[in-house]
């Protein structure tokens, strides 16, 4: 079977080696194992899938959330000669049929569908009727309700495929599973911990920036100056963001496409088209944008508010760079980014537990932008990889830009010890005034004007002491818990820095004095 795999890997798609994880996964799956392969964007999924279809006999099902990634696929495979159909709600009641009776026909090889139409009962009775090479859950972290864009129709898909004849191998794949994901895909698909392929999640090509404290609008026109004939992606939270960008760039003459929910199907479509034929330069769009997008040579990546989470920001900016050259995914950080998120929280359907963990994943992405380590390695521990743990990467804008040490340990001591005074029941912003010795009249109603780290910080802006004590939070000295108002809290590491046992270190210069702001 390996041989085999490996002559399909040469004769059809053209490629020598088999890149990591992927023969692994292709094993497994012939040899009849459920696996999930876990693989950074443009790890080449599509192929631990597609070589397994061709090598077994009968049809192999492709589940996917995205209708246009399903006909870039089934595209390719024809054009490789290799019989692909795909079935969604964009074709008529009639072709849908027609392509039924084909797939019972045995007319294809593989069968790319949305999850939806498990729903079908004709689809379904088509299914008993074929046999079964493989199914494929692709963006497998949609089934979990702990991921990031989580499906419905994707977990009522299982009861369904427990019903056919004989219950076909299973492939799940995604590029980003926390553990908690991971764990809730292996017992919905029931697939074992040794299968579990998950590669390394660095994307060597990629440089991760943080820009805080600076003009978003005059930043991007400034980076798009130097950068003019490069292809890439700005992320927007809101359509609203999305529209204003737009405006702003294209009246200013620059090649732009945007893409949003608020668009018609046609605007959409054109806005792709334009962008991945390199009509258009730059593609201003909010998360709708880009899921199953194989655009190989994206050189940047810039969010122009902060994402909810990690795994949604490393998808997002994975979209960078699939062709291997390096390329920039750039944050542009504001407080206000946050409370948005917090508003969107809030807002959702979602039961408290769920919140919380929502929260949790917020603080993370927040730690994200205020730390002063290594910006690579944050991702990688994230998602636990640790290959990079004490390793820097030296290409990220904390690496490249941080300049001096300095100890502020007696500073990080003050603020522990207001935050204990305060009796660990306020937030960021109240241990702010009271380190600062502000005359906000919410601190007589709680008298914290009384405690002795009342104004101990005084010299200090109250924006330069959040922004310490967002540090200390994103280096583990100091803790938030989960929710809406996050308390700080002490936790081992603020003990010893307490102490005197652990010594705190602050780089003066983290963050670039970027060319942006004087580039203009
Ligand atoms: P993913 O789905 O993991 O984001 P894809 O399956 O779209 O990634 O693959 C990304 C790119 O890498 C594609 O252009 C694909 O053809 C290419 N690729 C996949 N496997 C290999 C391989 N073994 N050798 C060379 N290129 C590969």
């Amino acid at each position: 079977m390996t041989e085999n795999a490996e002559q399909i890997l040469q004769t059809y798609f053209g490629y020598d080696t088999f890149r990591t994880g992927q023969k692994q996964t292709i094993d497994n799956i012939t040899d009849g194992r459920n696996t999930l392969a876990v693989m950074p964007t443009g790890g080449g999924k599509s192929l631990c899938y597609q070589i397994p279809g061709m090598a077994l006999d009968g049809v192999a099902i492709i589940i996917s959330p995205l209708i246009s990634l399903m006909k870039d696929q089934v595209d390719a495979l024809q054009a490789l000669g290799i019989p692909a159909v795909y079935i969604n709600s964009s074709l008529t009641a009639g072709e849908q049929q027609s392509r039924l009776r084909g797939i019972e026909a045995g007319n294809y090889k593989f069968v790319y569908v949305a999850p939806e139409r498990f729903e079908s009962s004709a689809f379904i009775s088509a299914l008993r009727r074929i046999q079964i090479a493989l199914v494929a859950f692709d963006e497998a972290h949609c089934i979990s309700q702990w991921g990031h864009d989580f499906r419905p129709s994707y977990r009522s898909i299982i009861p369904n495929l427990k019903q056919l004849p004989s219950i076909p191998v299973t492939v799940a794949l995604t590029a980003t599973a926390t553990d908690e994901v991971t764990a809730d895909i292996q017992a919905l698909l029931h697939i074992e911990k040794q299968n579990v392929v998950k590669t390394g999640f660095e994307r060597e090509n990629l440089s991760f920036h943080v820009i805080k404290g600076k003009d978003k609008a005059t930043y991007i026109r400034s980076f798009m100056k130097e950068h003019r004939n490069e292809s890439g992606i700005i992320y927007t939270a809101t359509r609203k963001q999305a529209d204003t960008l737009y405006e702003q760039l294209t009246k200013r003459g620059f090649s732009a496409a945007k893409y949003h929910a608020g668009l018609t199907e046609d605007e959409r479509k054109e806005a792709q088209a334009s962008f991945i034929h390199d009509e258009k330069t730059v593609m201003i769009a909010t998360n709708a944008f880009g899921m199953g997008i194989d655009k190989s040579n994206v050189r940047f990546i810039i969010h122009y508010a902060m994402p909810m989470t990690i795994e949604a920001y490393y998808q997002e900016a994975g979209r960078a760079g699939r062709d291997g050259e390096h390329a920039d995914c750039i944050l542009l950080f504001s407080p206000q980014d946050v409370q948005l998120q917090k508003f969107l929280i809030e807002q959702s359907l979602l039961d408290e537990h769920a919140k919380q963990n929502e929260y949790r994943k917020l603080q993370a992405m927040i730690n994200y932008c205020h730390t002063h380590g290594c910006l690579t390695a944050y991702i990688l521990e994230y998602f636990n990889d640790d290959s990079r743990t004490g390793n820097n990467c030296g290409r990220c804008s904390n690496c490249l830009y941080r300049q001096e040490r300095i100890d502020i340990t007696e500073e990080a001591q003050m603020i522990l010890s207001c935050v204990k005074r305060m009796g660990e029941r306020f937030g960021v912003n109240m241990t702010a005034k009271v380190l600062k010795g502000s005359k906000d009249s919410r601190l007589h109603q709680f008298r914290l004007h009384m405690i002795s780290t009342y104004g101990i910080l005084s010299a200090y802006t109250e924006k330069e002491l959040t922004e310490r004590i967002q540090f200390l939070v994103a280096e583990r000295l100091l803790v938030t818990q989960d929710g809406k108002f996050p308390t700080l809290q002490l936790n081992q590491n603020s003990v010893d820095v307490l102490k005197g046992k652990l010594t705190v270190w602050m780089y003066t210069a983290p963050i670039p004095s970027n060319e942006a702001a004087d580039y203009q």
